[in-house]
C-alpha cells in the first residue's frame, strides 16, 4: 500500500499540527521519526507475514506502520484517549491492525490475544517499562519475543551479569524467562520530541524453559526481591524480612554453599535457585 511512512519528522509534526496534539512527557510520548530505526526493529523481531504481534503504545502509528507493512497481524494498545481517531486515520487502509484504548498495565492480555503464540513489540513509554516487562514475563503468557525500545540504561540492566551496579531484580527476571541481547542502539535525535537519555532496542527471546530449574518460581522471586531490596546489606541480614530466624537464614546459605557475608547482587541465578531450594526446606521445616 503507498501510505506516506510516518516515520519522518515532517510527516510527524504535520500529523500532530493537523490534530491538534502535544506529545505528552507524562504519557512517555517520544515519537519514532527515523525510518530506519523502524525497519531495524521490525527486522529484529523478525516479523513474518501472518505473526500475531502485540504493540504496547502506537502513538501515532509509527512502528504500527511498520508491523503492518511487514504483514503482522497487529493489536495495539494506546492509553492517549485522543490517539484512536488518529490511528484510524493514519493507518487507515490497514486490515491487519486493530487498536484497542487501554492502559496495558490494566489489560487482560489472555482475553486479548487468546492463547496462540504472539511477539511483543514496543516502543515503551519510558516511565513504566519496568512494570511493563515484568507483567508481560511474569504472566506466563504464549509470548515468544518481546523485542522493545528502552533507554540505555534499562537496556544494560535488562544483560547485566552478577557483580555489578546494574544488576538487579530486573536482570535475574528477563534473563530468568529470556536471553537478551541489544539488537542495537539509537540516538535521542530519532525521537520527536527527543528523550535526554540514548535508548536501545533489546531483543529478548522467550526461552521455552527458564534458565534455572526452581521448584517454586514464586519463593524464587520472593528471594531475589529480598536480597536487592537493601542492597547495601549481607545476604544473612538482607533475607530475615522472608520471616526466618538468623539461624535459619545462615543455615540455608549455607547448605547452598553461599557464603552469608555476600550481598545479593553477586549471586548468579543458579545460586539464586540454589538459595531458593534451601530456604524452602527450611521454611517447612518450621525454622
Ligand atoms: N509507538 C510510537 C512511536 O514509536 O512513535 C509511540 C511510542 S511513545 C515512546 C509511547 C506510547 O505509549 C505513547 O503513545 C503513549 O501514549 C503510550 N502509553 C503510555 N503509557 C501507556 C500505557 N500504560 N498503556 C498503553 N500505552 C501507553
Amino acid at each position: 500500500m503507498l501510505k506516506p511512512v510516518i516515520a519522518d519528522p515532517k510527516v510527524t509534526r504535520r500529523i500532530l499540527k493537523s490534530f491538534g496534539l502535544h506529545a505528552s512527557r507524562r504519557l512517555g510520548q517520544n515519537f519514532l521519526t527515523d525510518a530506519a530505526v523502524v525497519r531495524g526493529i521490525v527486522a529484529a523481531a523478525e516479523v513474518v507475514p501472518g505473526d500475531r504481534v502485540l504493540e504496547i503504545g502506537p502513538g501515532i502509528g509509527t512502528l504500527t506502520q511498520g508491523l503492518a507493512e511487514a504483514g503482522a497481524d497487529v493489536t495495539a494498545v494506546e492509553i492517549d484517549k485522543k490517539l484512536p481517531a488518529v490511528l484510524a486515520q493514519t493507518l487507515a487502509g490497514y486490515e491487519n491492525v486493530r487498536v484497542v484504548p487501554g492502559d496495558i498495565l490494566k489489560t487482560d492480555i489472555p482475553a486479548l490475544m487468546g492463547p496462540e503464540p504472539f511477539k511483543v513489540v514496543a516502543n515503551l513509554p519510558y516511565y513504566i517499562t519496568t512494570p511493563i516487562l515484568l507483567a508481560l514475563l511474569e504472566q506466563r503468557l504464549p509470548i515468544r519475543r518481546i523485542v522493545t525500545m528502552v533507554q540505555w540504561e534499562v537496556a544494560e540492566r535488562m544483560t547485566a551479569p552478577p557483580g555489578g551496579r546494574d544488576y538487579g531484580a530486573l536482570s535475574v527476571a528477563v534473563q530468568y524467562h529470556t536471553e537478551p541481547q541489544v539488537a542495537f542502539s539509537v540516538s535521542p535525535r530519532c525521537f520527536l520530541p527527543s528523550p535526554a537519555v540514548e535508548s536501545a532496542v533489546m531483543d529478548c527471546v522467550v526461552r521455552e524453559t527458564p534458565a534455572v530449574d526452581v521448584s517454586d518460581e514464586k519463593l524464587f522471586f520472593q528471594v531475589v526481591r529480598a536480597s536487592f531490596a537493601q542492597r547495601r546489606k549481607t545476604l544473612s541480614n538482607a533475607l530475615r524480612v522472608m520471616g526466618l530466624s538468623r539461624d535459619a537464614v545462615n543455615g540455608a546459605l549455607s547448605r547452598a554453599e553461599i557464603d552469608p557475608l555476600r550481598r545479593g547482587e553477586t549471586l548468579s541465578l543458579g545460586e539464586f535457585a540454589r538459595l531458593t531450594e534451601t530456604i524452602r526446606d527450611a521454611r517447612t521445616k518450621g525454622e
